[in-house]
């Protein structure tokens, strides 16, 4: 009888909500407007002989790597930041090893862990979902090899500040720190020079988020070049498609339309927040492009009434500390116009009000 590895007998499916999403997608934090026309465009004069070829990465490594302000050896286009968190995980991480990740956070990094066979060492967030620097330096021991944090975070939206991660990155050398910024257009802080000097960070980014392009599956990796080119043994030639690698120098150059979408959605995260201290629900200030909100005991009626009116939010309510949330996109001034509209319903007619008025910096 074939049997898996034991460390894979021992995950758990992964499996997002992803049927049936019809209506105003507020729940996979998708840019809620598509990518840049000139994008599209360009996709749409796509031929046939691009297509019949094995995509070639490395001239576009050369011009992300510009647009970064890196060397093109420290930079790998990856099959989304999913794809670079496996990477790191196979190119550090023997079995029996830990992964040290604060949760609650992003699912993949303990995922593509265990599947190494390395325990995962979950570090509680402190109140409010503030950044436990002091119980991460407690828990880094010599066989930490792997230490993941998203920042800002998803859920929480919180984001932890340069200087406290660069001190986990010293207090760990023997482990590669990741950074991952898939968020990062909405906050606008990155470590991402200092991947020239730290040998032992790594910064992620994604094109999913902001540029509108989670179809297309396009992230980048950047590490210190001696690093890099281990990760680059464990890389396929030809994980990012030739869709993707043609349209990426054009979505890069139009800056104009990234940046008008984030410039929206920066407004509209703090028309929402105000809007939900309004309403009396109790939420977390955001630095990414969605909110994270206590709904309750009535969590999963919320979301459902929300798709009734033809929009949709992520339950969070199973994540770590994050009992009756439920995790809200923030999108253009018609989406959350819409959105607080419904919301302004829903608070009515399930009785929602939780009496918390002042809304929670974190
Ligand atoms: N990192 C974080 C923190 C995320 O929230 C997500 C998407 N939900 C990803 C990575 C995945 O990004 P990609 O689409 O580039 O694989």
């Amino acid at each position: 009888m074939l049997n898996a590895r034991e460390a894979v007998k021992n995950l758990q499916a992964y499996r997002p909500p992803l049927a049936g999403r019809t209506g105003l997608r507020l729940d996979f934090n998708e840019s809620t407007v598509g990518c840049s026309p000139r994008v599209l465009a360009r996709l749409r004069s796509l031929d046939s002989e691009l297509l019949a070829r094995y995509p070639e990465r490395e001239p576009v490594e050369r011009e992300v790597a510009g647009f970064l302000g890196l060397d093109p050896a420290q930079v790998l286009l990856t099959n989304g930041v999913d794809e670079a968190i496996h990477l790191l995980c196979s190119t550090y991480l023997d079995p029996g090893d830990e992964a040290l990740i604060v949760v609650p956070t992003f699912a993949m990094y303990a995922i593509f862990a265990q599947a190494e066979g390395a325990r995962v060492i979950e570090v509680r967030a402190g109140e409010n979902f503030a950044f436990p620097l002091q119980d991460v330096l407690a828990r880094i021991s010599p066989r930490t090899r792997l230490i993941a944090v998203a920042n800002p975070n998803n859920p929480t939206g919180a984001a932890a500040p340069g200087d406290v991660l660069l001190q986990i990155a010293q207090a760990a050398p023997q482990a590669a720190l990741l950074v991952d910024e898939a968020y990062f257009e909405f906050h606008g802080e990155t470590l991402i020079e200092q991947t020239r000097k730290i040998e032992n960070l790594f910064v992620a980014r994604t094109f999913s988020k902001a540029y509108g392009l989670a179809g297309l599956r396009i992230g980048v990796l950047a590490g210190a070049t001696g690093q890099m080119a281990m990760v680059h043994r464990v890389a396929s030639p030809y994980s990012v498609n030739a869709a993707a690698l043609a349209v990426l120098p054009e979505a890069l150059r139009d800056q104009e339309y990234v940046g008008g979408y984030v410039a929206q959605v920066l407004r509209n995260r703090e028309r929402l927040q105000q809007e939900l201290g309004y309403l009396g629900l109790h939420y977390w200030s955001s630095h990414a492009n969605f909110v994270l909100v206590r709904i309750g005991s009535g969590h999963a009626e919320f979301v459902r009434a929300l798709r009734d009116r033809g929009i949709l939010v992520r339950d969070r309510h199973s994540d770590p500390g994050c009992e009756g949330c439920v995790r809200l996109t923030i999108g253009t001034d018609d989406h959350t116009h819409r959105l607080i509209a419904a919301l302004r319903d829903l608070v009515e007619e399930l009785g929602l009000r939780t009496g918390f008025r002042s809304e929670v910096r974190v």
